[in-house]
Parts: structure tokens; C-alpha cells; sequence
């Protein structure tokens, strides 16, 4: 299972190491190595599924149970009455590096609207 080529296929074997935050049958999250906030927990499926705009209703499940952990997390480390962002970024405009779909949680600091 998983793609051979892919860091986060890798992670959620546990090739390779990262400081785990909550793990189901299909949803890992973990700390980002780079946080851009006190909080900032990566959430991804542990099917690879490139990026957003390759979803199709068949995964309407797992992307709802993302969202979930995300809320779930966010009330763990203490952000749930301060607030905090959830985000995916899709292909190069916004930034996309990994191609294994995730939603990023931040929080612990107040964020600008406008997003940069
Ligand atoms: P994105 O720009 O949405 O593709 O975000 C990719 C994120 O993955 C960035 O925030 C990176 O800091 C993070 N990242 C890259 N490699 C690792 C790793 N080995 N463990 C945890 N987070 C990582
Ligand atoms: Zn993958």
C-alpha cells in the first residue's frame, strides 16, 4: 500500500519517523517539521490521493473524517475557543509541495484575511 516515491505514503507507514498526534484505521495526523504556528499538525489520509481536485464523491467519507480530526485535534491542543485555520492547498498557486492530499491546522497565534 501506498506510493513508493511519496514522503507522506512513507509517514503513514512509518518509514519515516514523525511526532504523531492521533491515528486511526484511515487518518493520520502529525506535527509539521516547518511550523508556520504554535500549532501546525498536518492531517492526511492514509490512501495517497494526489491532490484536491483529483477527489471524486467516492472519497467524500475520508475527507469528511479529515475535518473531524482536524476540530477533534484543535479542542486537544487548545485552540477550539481561540481559533484556528484548517487549509489545503492545491497545485502551484497556492504553494502545494507534497503531493499526497492534506489539510493543515493551525492555530495559537491570530491569522491575517486576506490569506499572503
Ligand atoms: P504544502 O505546501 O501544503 O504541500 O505543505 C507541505 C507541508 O509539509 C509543509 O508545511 C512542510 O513543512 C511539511 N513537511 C514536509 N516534510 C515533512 C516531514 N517529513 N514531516 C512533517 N512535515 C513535513
Ligand atoms: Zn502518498
Amino acid at each position: 500500500m501506498g506510493k513508493q516515491d511519496c514522503l507522506f505514503c512513507r509517514i503513514a507507514k512509518k518509514d519515516i519517523q514523525s511526532k504523531i498526534v492521533f491515528e486511526d484505521s484511515q487518518v493520520l495526523a502529525f506535527e509539521d517539521v516547518n511550523p508556520q504556528a504554535p500549532v501546525h499538525i498536518l492531517i492526511i489520509p492514509k490512501e495517497h490521493i494526489d491532490k484536491v481536485s483529483d477527489l471524486t464523491p467516492e472519497h467524500a467519507e475520508i475527507v469528511g473524517r479529515l475535518v473531524l480530526a482536524a476540530k477533534d485535534i484543535a479542542a486537544k491542543k487548545g485552540v477550539k475557543e481561540s481559533g484556528y485555520r484548517i487549509v489545503m492547498n492545491c497545485n502551484k498557486d497556492a504553494g502545494q509541495a507534497v503531493f499526497h492530499l492534506h489539510l493543515h491546522l493551525l492555530g495559537g497565534r491570530k491569522f491575517s484575511w486576506p490569506p499572503g
